[in-house]
């Protein structure tokens, strides 16, 4: 009997189904050795049909997008309850991602920016939780106090990171699951983006640091020449696309397998490229002027990794009022 498999998006932007479709002629040959038994953003599924499923029934079911909603919550509990094993799909699901930025802002915060801005045309009327619809009175999801990746939600076997995940990625994970070759937990590189990066390293120490623009590319790595790459704190797997295409490397693909935390490492790194770990030899006003050179430190930082981060953690727990979807 052929394996079943399931595809659910939860906070997503899309991206990540884009992704499965990007498996272009490799789709015909999964559905050939798969079945497809939901799909929704592809196909007319509903949740009553996984609900009418047995326990177990999907073999994998593959996840992407933060959790953000308590809908979020109710399909992840659902799909893991029908599902031999959970794939957490795309940096959203596995670190939360994008949509975790906006874990810097209260859910007060996020919905009066929303619907209570200058351009609103009328002011503060937020959307109700409950509205009747065709004499029926009808429940929103409830967004919840913060974005957070799968994993804190429901217990997760396996994780393919990327934003989205490169097709490669994603072709030798469905290889190795579906013939039950699945020994690898992440599938992503044990390597850094920095060892499939081509450009040429000279260890030279930084004295400013730049935006893209600023820079006229000399081939050097980039950091060392003054833009925040984060190559050294990432998991390779992407053959360094974005570096080769004079773009520094984001992050997307999330920590590599030693680092705890991506932007703890990038700063580490960063720290070390600007000669700070000799810092008792740099005017402590130099520093300073260096390190504000970052624009949007977080962004730049954890731009795919917030929720997962140390920093964040920290921030929880300063925060223990904070509860989220019910759970602590
Ligand atoms: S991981 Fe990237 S592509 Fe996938 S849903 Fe999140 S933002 Fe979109
Ligand atoms: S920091 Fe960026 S540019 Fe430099 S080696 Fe690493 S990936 Fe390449």
């Amino acid at each position: 009997m052929k394996p079943k498999l399931a595809f659910y998006w939860c906070a997503s932007c899309g991206g990540c189904e884009v992704a499965i479709l990007d498996l272009n002629e490799a789709l015909l040959d999964l559905v050939e050795k798969a079945d497809i038994v939901f799909w929704p953003c592809a196909m007319d599924f509903k949740r009553s049909d996984v609900e009418k499923m047995g326990d177990n029934h999907i073999d994998f079911s593959f996840i992407n997008g933060a959790i953000r909603t308590s809908e979020d919550v109710e399909m992840a509990d659902l799909l893991r309850k029908k599902s031999k094993h959970v794939v957490a799909f795309g940096s959203c699901s596995c670190f939360g991602g994008i949509p975790g930025l906006a874990n810097l802002s209260s859910k007060k915060e996020m919905l009066e920016r929303i619907y209570d801005t200058e351009s609103t045309e009328e002011r503060a009327v937020f959307p109700s939780v409950k509205f009747e619809f065709d004499g029926e009175i009808l429940t929103l999801p409830e967004f919840l106090d913060e974005a957070k990746p799968l994993e804190e939600v429901i217990k997760v076997d396996y994780f393919i990171p990327g934003c989205p995940p490169q097709t490669e990625q994603t072709l030798e994970a469905l290889d190795s699951l579906l013939n039950g070759r699945s020994d690898k937990k992440v599938f992503a590189s044990a390597k850094s983006v920095c060892e499939e990066c081509p450009r040429q390293k000279e260890d030279k120490k930084l004295s400013t640091i730049k935006r893209i623009y600023e820079i006229q590319d000399d081939g050097r790595c980039l950091l060392e020449q003054g833009i925040p790459c984060l190559g050294p704190a990432t998991a390779g797997g992407c053959g360094a696309r974005c570096v080769k295409a004079n773009y520094p490397c984001t992050g997307c693909n999330g920590p590599t397998q030693e680092a705890i935390d991506q932007g703890a490492r990038m700063i580490a790194s960063l720290a070390s490229a600007l000669g700070i770990e000799d810092e008792e030899k740099m005017e402590e006003k130099k520093v300073d002027e260096l390190i504000d050179e970052i624009i949007d430190p977080v962004g730049t930082f954890y731009k795919f990794s917030l929720p997962k981060s140390i920093l964040k953690k920290r921030w929880r727990d300063l925060d223990k009022s904070k509860t989220i979807g019910g759970r602590s």
